[in-house]
């Protein structure tokens, strides 16, 4: 992620679980604060399973007694898988799930469905960021100015953003934890009706190391103290974890093992944004065994190689670096000891695509860059099909690549079966231009139709 500014650390307090606390209790002498504890502990172990399943978002969790259903016929669809597409298609949805797929004719319309009439139109799914950071401040006075409650309506305008935009997931890979959480439990409870969330909470890093001054960072050192942060993010209820150069090996695999033990996804920083951070650190949490880096930053053959060997997933954030690049913004260091330029950033996507290493998309734009949504999307999908990729292929990179960058393959990102019905309906072919994405007619979201 890039950051803006060197403000001085102010920081965040990490939010604990209400349930945390009950530990304090269990040093009460009375029976009367046993039995307290005794309940609380009860109530305890229902209430945690319904945290974590919020930042699982599971497709397919909403509450849907009626299960209606809908068709969409006519159109052309782009599944996702990288398949050529299908016209006149029919795409049955029940509830929140997409039930059945194929060539009109074939599929059998159930009576009292709603039929959408997508004739002339193209179908794709919902795209999906990997890299955001939904409650970053715009400007160095808002960082000071800021607040939880602030930055939580700031994410909820990005999602509803997005959501107008046919991308119906993200990934947040830093965010403080109490924002997280609200936007998530607000969902979950009906405040508010926006895309999909799957955050990392506070991004892990060392005292001083990248990310350290932003609101949503946690700062440890050692081992034990990643392995504690970790755990902190698991007991927050998140499911994906992030960690931030610099780290040495042994607290980049004490992260990647407590975060493998509990079942959580874990992303690197990759290479250094300031002139402190070696590019060595790629490879130290490659080899620590993260399952995906974010960016592509000074990084050599080998470590590329690493990567293609062991399914090693990349998110590059193409555009956000050349938007760094267009206003002056990288560090001088980087540019003039270390030879960084756009031009590099390039080299190693092409690198990747030889390589066969599943990318997504990503945006990353955060302070000033705020302003580059919700294009700055459609511009990194441009971006990659200039260096390269067929329409086709950015089209899986926007969604079948982010489902598995996501650990949800099963469930998200492609037009399929027992898949989420989160797809969006467009004017026109985006396999002959992607200039009109970002302007769908129809976004469905869990099997819930939204027109724009
Ligand atoms: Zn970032």
């Amino acid at each position: 992620m890039i950051m803006h500014g060197k403000a001085t650390k102010s920081k965040m307090k990490i939010h604990k679980p209400g349930w945390q606390g009950l530990g304090a209790e269990s040093k009460g002498r009375t029976a009367s604060r046993w039995l307290m504890f005794v309940i609380g502990l009860c109530l305890l172990s229902c209430l945690k399973p319904d945290l974590l399943s919020q930042s699982n978002q599971k497709a397919g969790t909403l509450k849907n007694p009626e299960k209606p259903v809908i068709a969409l016929v006519g159109g052309t669809l782009i599944d996702g898988t990288g398949k050529e597409p299908l016209p006149n298609a029919v795409i049955i949805i029940e509830g929140d799930k997409i039930k059945e797929v194929g060539p009109a004719g074939k599929i059998k319309i159930p009576a009292g469905a709603t039929k959408i009439d997508a004739s002339g139109k193209w179908i794709l799914p919902g795209f999906i960021d990997c890299h955001i950071h939904l409650a970053t401040e715009t400007s160095k006075l808002e960082y000071y100015q800021d607040s939880n409650s602030l930055a939580t309506l700031r994410g909820l305008q990005l999602m509803n953003m997005y959501l107008r935009c046919g991308v119906t997931a993200v990934r947040d890979v830093g965010s403080p934890v109490e924002v997280m959480q609200a936007l998530i439990r607000a969902q979950r409870n009906g405040y508010i009706d926006s895309i999909r969330l799957y955050p990392c909470g506070d991004l892990i890093t060392i005292t001083g190391g990248h990310g350290y001054s932003m609101h949503g960072s946690l700062a440890v050192d050692g081992p034990w103290e990643w392995r504690k942060a970790v755990r902190q993010m698991y007991a927050a209820g998140f499911k994906h974890i992030k960690i931030s150069p610099q780290f040495t090996l042994e607290e980049a695999k004490a992260a990647v093992e407590e975060a493998k033990m509990l079942g959580l996804h874990i992303t690197a920083h990759g290479g250094g944004f300031s002139d402190t951070i070696p590019p060595t650190m790629t490879k130290i949490a490659i080899q620590a065994g993260v399952e995906c880096i974010e960016h592509l930053n000074e990084m050599d053959d080998e470590a590329l190689d690493i990567m293609a060997e062991r399914g090693v997933y990349n998110v590059p954030t193409l555009y956000t670096y050349y938007a760094s690049y267009q206003r002056n913004d990288i560090n001088k260091f980087l540019i003039e000891k270390r030879g960084w330029s756009m031009a590099m950033h390039e080299t190693l996507f092409k690198k990747a695509y030889q390589r066969k290493i599943v990318m997504g998309i990503g945006t990353d734009a955060n302070g000033q860059y705020r302003e580059l949504y919700p294009q700055i999307y459609f511009e990194e999908m441009k971006y990659f099909q200039r260096l390269g990729m067929s329409p086709m292929e950015v089209i899986v990179c926007a969604t079948k690549n982010g489902a598995r960058i996501l650990g949800l393959e099963d469930e998200l990102g492609t037009i399929e079966p027992g898949k989420a019905a989160d797809l969006q309906v467009l004017k026109d072919n985006p396999l002959k231009s992607f200039d009109n994405l970002g302007q769908p007619e129809i976004v469905l979201l869990r099997g819930k139709i939204y027109k724009f």
